[in-house]
């Protein structure tokens, strides 16, 4: 028997388990120190208006630069940290941090509206709730310039729940969008029901946007539900000019993507957005409240 999780449940020891395992641990343990090392960024993605090219927004994402390991890609580390419960510890210092950055944005008056990315698990804490109103206010920052992106999988589960924490959330005043659209096995009963402001078109279905017809079909008929029930979209993954008039002449109002730029540090990011043109990146209430 081995122990996972850490919170006694236990499974079986297969033999062809042990490289996995053990590279499985070697990795936990590896993020646990770089955790300690300070190894770990956050680095911004702009969410940009397809109607004018404005900032409406940044997607905070992880990076991290081991020592020996090298850049280690999320899709590395985030599942092992899921699996092995270090993603609460993780989730909150990127909360903390992405935090922490829209403030300062915010007290320099070039306010941002920052979305983080949150896992099943790090939602479904039974403090989560807490824990994001007293870093916002720890931190000073207006509510409305954060942004948690939930998975489909952290919506199936447990319907009563779930909707009490995404009121609670709401009524901090945060926005919630939903992360990955469409690629989850969740109904559309929850769209109407939770209290959500915007659905981020996965890039799989952008990919083979204007020419694959199913990309097409799946990708209009969400942004058109989306009007219906007025909620915002975004277009993730965005890398062709043609993606993006695509998605702009279907109203979709904004996209993220190597198009615009990838992922930048903090400073990088800064010296991006003033090549912008200067509009929204915040809240319409926030917007007339700064001018
Ligand atoms: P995601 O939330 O769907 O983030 C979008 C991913 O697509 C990012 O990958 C981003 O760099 C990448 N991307 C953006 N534009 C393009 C494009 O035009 N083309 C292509 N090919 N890719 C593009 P990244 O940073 O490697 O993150 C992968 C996933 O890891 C994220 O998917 C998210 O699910 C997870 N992740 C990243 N940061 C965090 C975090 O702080 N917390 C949690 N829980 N998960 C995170
Ligand atoms: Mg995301
Ligand atoms: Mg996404
Ligand atoms: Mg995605």
């Amino acid at each position: 028997l081995v122990k996972s999780r850490g919170r006694g449940s236990f499974r079986f020891y297969q033999p062809q388990m042990n490289v996995n395992l053990l590279s499985h641990l070697k990795m936990d343990h590896a993020m646990r120190q770089a955790m300690d090392k300070g190894l770990f960024r956050l680095h911004y993605q702009p969410q940009i208006s397809l109607a004018n090219g404005s900032l409406q927004g940044a997607e905070a994402l992880i990076r991290w630069t081991d020592d020996e390991l090298g850049e280690v890609p999320p899709s590395m580390f985030i599942p092992l940290a899921e699996e092995s419960g270090f993603i609460t510890t993780l989730g909150t210092w990127v909360l903390e941090e992405a935090v922490r950055q829209a403030s300062q944005w915010q007290n320099r008056g070039t306010p941002v509206t920052v979305s983080v990315n949150v896992s099943a698990l790090q939602f479904h804490q039974a403090d989560f709730v807490e824990t994001v109103a007293a870093v916002i206010r720890a931190a000073g920052l207006a509510p409305q310039l954060l942004e948690l992106e939930l998975t489909e999988s952290i919506l199936i589960r447990d319907a009563n729940e779930t909707l009490g924490r995404l009121h609670a959330l709401a009524d901090l005043g945060v926005a919630l969008s939903i992360d990955d659209f469409g690629t989850g096995y969740s109904s559309l009963a929850y769209l109407k029901r939770f209290p959500i402001s915007k659905l981020k078109i996965d890039r799989s279905f952008v990919t083979g946007l204007p020419d694959d017809e199913g990309d097409r079909a799946i990708v209009s008929a969400t942004i058109g539900m989306a009007r219906g029930l007025k909620l915002k979209v975004v277009a993730e993954g965005v890398e062709t000019e043609a993606q993006r008039d695509y998605l702009a002449s279907l109203g979709c109002e904004s996209f993220q993507g190597f198009l615009c730029t990838p992922g930048l540090s903090a400073p990088a990011f800064e010296r991006f957005i003033t090549r912008l043109p200067d509009t929204a990146s915040m809240p319409l209430d926030l917007q007339r409240l700064t001018i």
